[in-house]
Order: structure tokens, then sequence, then C-alpha cells
């Protein structure tokens, strides 16, 4: 099977990574990194057209942990750079025969491109605007884990909502797990025929609040904001999450940008930031995506 999107997956394949994702937290935990060979032989070949740290170095890692082997396209040096098309490449790499493609792209529907031509599962490490399962999936464990499940957590995402595949597949599948999701961000940075919730009333009373990156790189326009002024007007400072509930806590995809749209201080909050949590997360939950996509789950 692909993962796409959050649409693929059943409520009883979404309970199964989650589950594994937990069964990988305490083993990675209990110190036995890597011993598991289960996936052993296996090669998941990881394509990454646009930039990415965590998501690159979680799958490839994961892939470790199972005994598999992970090999990277290295996309800056590789043909694609002589004009070749996602589907002559996707032909190219599937007539080698990997067992798992993990890819990132630009283009919106690129990895649906290659699974409708590659014979090995594919998943989808972020797709343009689209969608990041994986993400969410790991943003959701990461709740699991710390408030003990997801009915009726209230979950404000908020900034860059326009551009973030994170909130639209955390928007399908938080809501699955009981959530309820509020979107909210500056008006230029929201969908078109999005709900007009401002970002003070997002974050007052939730028990969680997600921010989002102000993804620059796919902005046309200057968003013409001196220093400082984003923060001010819609990020998250010591004074808006006091209006969330009492003790509420913190998540940002990353990268983050520092000083824009999340404080220093409550990005690096021991007890109430998750950041870090989020990124040890994406290992495990990244474990059991790879397990269930190969039938091993
Ligand atoms: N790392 C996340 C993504 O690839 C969020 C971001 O880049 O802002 O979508």
């Amino acid at each position: 099977m692909d993962l796409i999107s959050i649409d693929d997956l059943s409520d009883a394949q979404i309970d199964r990574i989650l589950s594994g994702g937990l069964r990988w937290f305490e083993f990675n935990r209990s110190g036995s990194h890597g011993h598991d060979k289960r996936l052993a032989d296996k090669i998941v070949f990881n394509l990454f057209y646009e930039n990415s740290t965590r998501t690159a170095m979680s799958f490839a890692t994961a892939t470790h942990r199972l005994g598999a082997s992970s090999i990277a396209l290295s996309v800056e040096h590789s043909s694609v750079k002589k004009g070749e098309t996602l589907e002559d490449t996707a032909r190219t790499l599937d007539a080698m025969h990997p067992d798992v493609i993990v890819i990132r792209h630009r283009e919106n529907g690129a990895p649906n491109v290659v699974a409708g031509i590659a014979n090995a599962p594919v998943i989808n490490a972020g797709d343009g605007t689209n969608e990041h399962p994986t993400q969410a999936l790991l943003d959701a464990l990461t709740l699991m884990v710390r408030c003990e499940g997801l009915e009726g957590l209230k979950v404000a995402i908020c900034g860059d909502i326009r551009h973030s595949r994170v909130a639209r597949s955390n928007a399908k599948l938080l809501p699955r797990l009981g959530a309820e999701v509020r979107l909210a961000g500056p008006p230029p940075l929201m969908p078109e025929h999005a709900p007009a919730l401002s970002i003070d009333e997002a974050i007052e009373g939730a028990d969680v609040v997600m921010m989002l990156r102000v993804q620059r790189e796919r902005l046309e326009e200057d968003l013409g904001d001196a220093p400082g002024e984003f923060l001010r007007r819609y990020g998250l400072t010591a004074g808006r999450l006091a209006t969330a509930a009492p003790n509420a806590l913190v998540m940002h995809p990353g990268p983050m940008n520092r000083g824009v749209e999340i404080a220093d201080d409550i990005a690096d909050d021991p007890e109430r930031s998750l950041i870090t949590t989020q990124v040890a997360m994406g290992v495990c939950v990244r474990m059991a995506c790879l397990e269930l996509v190969l039938g091993e789950a």
C-alpha cells in the first residue's frame, strides 16, 4: 500500500501506526537502538526534491533501526538537473526494484505520479502545500504519549496555514482521533474561504498550540513586515500563551523561524515545548509506517 494522504488510512491502520510507534518509542528508549532486523535486506529509496533535516534523517534512521538499507538520491547531482522528468526518474528507479520509495517534492501530487509508475509502496514525505501525513502521525503520537489520548483535546494550529501541508494533514487526522482543531493565521496566510478565526481566538483556552513556519519560499509577495512585527501581531509569545489552558503544550514541526512565529523562551521551555519530542516520535512513527506499507505491521 501507498501512504500519500491521511485519507489513504483506515482507522484500523492509523491505530496500527500509532500503537506500533508507541512500541518503537519504548524499544528505542530501552536502549536497544538498531537491534531489530525485521526489515533486513529491504531497500528504501529516499528522494528529497525539497530541503529536509528532520524528515530525511528520521526516515534514514527508522530504516536503519529496522535493519534495512536507505539509499538517498542526491537530487542536486542527479539527472533531474539534466531535465529528466519525474515520470522517467520513477521508471528508472523502479527498474532497480527498491522495496519502498519515500518522496518529498515541491509539486502537489508528485507522490501520486510516482505511485502510478512504481511497483514499490510510496510514502509521501511532504508534497508542496498538499500533505505531510507522517508529520501528522508523529504529532498525534507525541500528544498520545504526553496527554494520554486526544479525545476532547483543543488544538490550535496557527501561522502560515495557506502553505502548510502539516496543517492539512493534521486537520484531517486529529479530529479522527477525537481532537478539536482550530486553524488560524494572518489573513494573507490563510486559504481562501477559511473561517475567519483570529490567532488570539484560536489560542484562547487551547490545550495545545502548534505554531507553523512562515514559508517565505512559497510566497510570491513580500509580507512587508518590519523585524519583530510578525511575532508581536501573530506569533506565540508568553502573553498569548497565557490565554491558553493552564500548562498548555507547544508544538512546531520545524524548522522554526525564531522570533517570528515563536518566541525563543517559548520554543525552549522544557516543561511546555514538545518540539524535540516531536522529532524523537518522528523516528518511531516512520518505523511503524515502513512496517505497515511493507505489510509487516
Ligand atoms: N518541515 C515541515 C514541512 O516540510 C514544515 C515546514 O517546512 O515549515 O512541511
